[in-house]
């Protein structure tokens, strides 16, 4: 038989995680255990989502702690501000701490994953979670992503890795991650290098050789309001008075979701050379989902830079911190080719 004091020092020996929670899907409630597509987001708490899977109690000593619960869509700016001071804080006065896992809708899950991967600046894992599923649906994906998102940060070998997302078995890292589907538990895809490890029975395993890391704005504090940064798409005969009315608006940062590799329209770059008030900081990003973008003097000489490999929705998280770290353009160009983005 186990007593009290030999159960109270097992759970000594543990590596202990911190478990922030945002809402999404994977703490969704719906209707009916056959809904999965109809559910309230973010409607479980942290303990309903560690309740429910046990056997967590084997591997780790789990603190959990509310950001919000909110579908991630309708994350806000001031959650990532909240966000990163709670990892910051937490690594900071707590040098015995293993690990810290994120559970977060899956719609914006890359974002919050690429921001951390430039702002937190600890060797030790921060791991992304997410679910395609309710968690009241049948086969719910929530509760073994949850499972297998505390295997990899309880590993050693996620030591200096950057930032994680653990979705259906496999690890991505948070430059490469992508949501590429609207439906199923295997949405998830790392663009142009695939998943940098898998997770089973037998335990995680990793594919890849890490590359060192440099985190760009390790040091950066992070404002109460954040600049604007807007993101255009790409496409045929786009409004002649989109450009010039965004540009009118003040945005501070602009992304183009340019058409191949990162094109803009004749009638987009005309509305750059006619504006006479003081240009944002920019960016040219791809509408085709891989493959890089790379300088071009047509579009450099308006002030555009390209973002290398990034998705458009990644590149204006580099231009949020860019920005607020008051970077100029050329400084831009400077943290671009230093992240390996840029290819000149
Ligand atoms: N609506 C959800 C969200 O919060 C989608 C999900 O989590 O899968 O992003």
């Amino acid at each position: 038989m186990t007593d009290v004091s030999t159960v109270a020092s097992m759970a000594a020996s543990l590596p202990r995680l911190l478990l922030l929670t945002t809402g999404g899907t994977i703490a969704g409630r719906g209707e009916a255990s056959t809904k999965v597509n109809t559910y309230c987001a973010g409607a479980l708490s942290g303990d309903a989502l560690l309740a429910a899977v046990p056997e967590l109690a084997q591997l780790a000593c789990i603190e959990e702690n509310a950001i919000a619960s909110v579908d991630s869509a309708d994350l806000q700016l001031a959650h990532w501000t909240a966000l990163v001071q709670r990892i910051r804080t937490a690594f900071a006065d707590d040098p015995a701490l293993t690990g810290v896992v994120i559970t977060h809708g899956t719609n914006t899950l890359e974002e919050t994953a690429w921001l951390l991967q430039l702002l937190i600046d600890d060797p030790r894992p921060v791991v992304l979670v997410g679910a395609m599923r309710p968690a009241t649906a049948l086969s719910a994906d929530g509760p073994l992503n949850l499972y297998q998102a505390v295997q990899v940060a309880v590993n050693p070998q996620a030591r200096e890795r950057g930032v994680l997302a653990v979705l259906d078995g496999e690890v991505h890292a948070a430059r490469a991650v992508t949501k590429r589907a609207t439906q199923g538990v295997g949405a998830f895809r790392s663009v142009g290098q695939g998943p940098l490890g898998w997770v089973d029975d037998a335990g995680v395993h990793w594919s890849a050789v890490p590359r060192r890391r440099w985190t760009p704005f390790a040091h950066l504090a992070l404002p109460s309001v954040w600049p604007q940064v807007a993101i255009l798409h790409g496409c045929v005969e786009p409004p002649a008075a989109f450009l010039p009315a965004l540009l009118s608006s003040g945005v501070c940062g602009l992304v183009f979701t340019g058409t191949g590799a990162g094109q803009l329209s004749a009638v987009e770059r005309e509305a750059l050379a006619r504006w006479d008030g003081p240009l944002p900081l920019m960016l040219r990003a791809n509408r085709c989902g891989s493959g890089p973008v790379h300088r071009c003097v047509d579009h450099a000489h308006l002030g555009l830079l390209p973002a290398g490999t990034l998705s458009p929705q990644k590149a204006r998280v580099l231009l949020l911190l860019a920005l607020i770290a008051k970077l100029s353009r050329a400084e831009l160009e400077a943290v671009l080719l230093k992240l390996g983005l840029a290819a000149v």
